[in-house]
């Protein structure tokens, strides 16, 4: 039963919303024990939700209720009224916000009940979820244990692909972290263009790139959810003043005459050989369905994309966990010394190794004296590389490249690699976030049993065109 069907039965009252939900949780928690995809299961507050919207829908008060008891899970970082929410890291432990963040509101009017929080790599930093926070559990990928579901929304690609009933599921992206862990596990995934979804509520990783999105099984789900959460928002300054597009209407439009410009750099060294002829067949079902495809080239982009995009994530995210330091913000331990002291020590024992590393590197790349040579060179870079986007975009509709250069990783793999080459893994996501751009990932086959992932990245505020493009691949 997919989503559509599913929504019309409850609305013709042959689902029990309630019951329903209630076996979800079950699953959701069985599930979970094989897996660790959620870091919490809300299931009093999703029972509650159920229950609200029984009473309307017996009112037939279901005017706009587009998601109507759709099964909604949320990556960690967006904030749940009422539900821990902590983006993966135990200095949040325990905090409780008291407001629903804004896409989290519009899905609770639009009759969405929210299962849960997925795990993530610790507030966003990372590609394969292994750096969860002190006292976290890593997920494991439900295609094979062994392996990572990707990162940094792990959690929400994996619960994407395993879940057997409706399900949609909110996760977010500063460098890749929607299509990287889409890829991994073989769903679509949507990261929208900057500021088409309000970040109001979003526990931030890097306030200049993060953006909330969409994973599923279908591209039917993701347009129905990114259209549900879209929207300007008073309460985000950077959120945008237009219109979201309708954007299941894209789906049936058929691809002839759409221009696509294959990423030259992004079929070389590095790539798995398996990836790349999965990506080319998913180019020549592109052609065969009346797309035309050239080759263009990035080059600053390959070249400089990765390191432009950690010195400025790094910048952003180390001013930002400044003030968990356990006085105003984030976990409180016994309060013994100075403020040095204690600051220090709340830090040392709630912040992951990976958190640490970024906050000592984003504090050097900021310092005076260093904030010239790295931090605004980043930017001026950043500047560049949205400049070699939009003349490409002159010329094309989308661009495709693959999503990640090779399939999920063993643990055993991810473990001999050096923090270098952990961020090299993201050379071809980097550039569509630091641009702003939206981008998709689109499975489109198989490599050692394991999903590869291709990825459409479209211009500012055409996320209809990227879903008009999926869509020939979705089944
Ligand atoms: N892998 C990238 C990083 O570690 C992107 C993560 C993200 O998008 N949150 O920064």
């Amino acid at each position: 039963m997919n989503t559509k069907e599913f929504i019309k039965k409850v609305k013709n009252k042959e689902i029990d919303i309630v019951e329903h939900t209630e076996e979800v949780i079950e699953k959701a928690r069985n599930i979970n024990k094989r897996y660790h995809l959620f870091n919490i299961i809300s299931d009093d507050s999703a029972i509650e939700q159920a229950k609200t919207l029984k009473k309307e829908i017996k009112k037939n008060n279901i005017k706009n209720k587009s998601l109507l008891g759709v099964p909604i899970s949320v990556k960690d970082c967006v904030c749940v009224n009422g539900v821990e929410s902590r983006a993966g890291s135990k200095i949040l432990n325990g905090y409780k916000p008291v407001f629903d963040a804004t896409v989290i509101k519009k899905i609770k009017e639009q009759g969405g009940i929210i299962i849960g929080k997925t795990a993530q790599d610790e507030f966003g930093f990372g590609t394969f979820s292994v750096n969860v926070g002190v006292d976290f559990k890593i997920p494991l990928n439900p295609l094979d244990k062994e392996r990572s579901c990707g990162g940094s929304s792990g959690g929400a690609a994996g619960i994407s692909q395993i879940a057997d009933f409706p399900h949609i599921a909110i996760g977010e992206s500063t460098g890749g972290s929607i299509v990287a862990p889409a890829s991994f596990c073989g769903v679509f995934g949507l990261c929208p263009t900057y500021g088409r979804v309000s970040r109001y509520g979003l526990i931030d990783y890097a306030n200049s790139m993060d953006k909330i999105g969409t994973l599923g099984k279908t591209i039917e789900d993701n347009a129905l959810l990114l259209k549900s959460i879209s929207g300007h928002d008073d309460n985000d300054s950077t959120s945008i003043n237009s219109e979201s597009d309708e954007y299941s209407s894209y789906l049936k439009k058929g691809i002839k005459n759409i221009k696509i410009g294959i990423i030259n750099e992004s079929f070389g060294e590095g790539v798995e050989k398996e990836v790349t002829e999965k990506v080319m067949g998913g180019i020549n079902k592109l052609e065969e369905n009346g797309a035309k495809t050239e080759k263009v080239s990035l080059p600053l982009t390959s070249k400089y994309g990765v390191q432009a995009y950690y010195l400025i994530a790094v910048s952003e995210t180390s001013t930002n966990l400044a003030k968990l330091c356990g006085m105003r913000y984030g976990r409180h331990e016994e309060l013994t010394g100075n403020f040095n002291e204690y600051f220090t020590k709340v830090r040392s024992k709630n912040f992951g190794e990976e958190a640490k590393r970024r906050i000592i590197l984003g504090t050097f790349t900021r310092m005076a004296g260093y904030r010239d040579a790295y931090y605004m060179k980043a930017m001026k870079v950043r500047t560049k590389i949205i400049e070699e986007y939009k003349k490409a975009f002159k010329k094309f509709d989308l661009l495709v490249s693959p999503t990640m250069p090779f399939i999920a990783p063993k643990f055993s793999e991810i473990e001999k690699l050096s923090p270098l080459q952990n961020y090299m893994a993201d050379i071809m996501t980097v550039g569509p976030n630091l641009a702003g751009l939206p981008h998709l990932n689109v499975p489109v086959g198989l490599s050692k049993k394991m999903p590869v992932g291709m990825l459409l990245i479209g211009n500012h505020l055409e996320e209809g065109k990227l879903m008009q493009v999926g869509n020939i691949f979705n089944q």
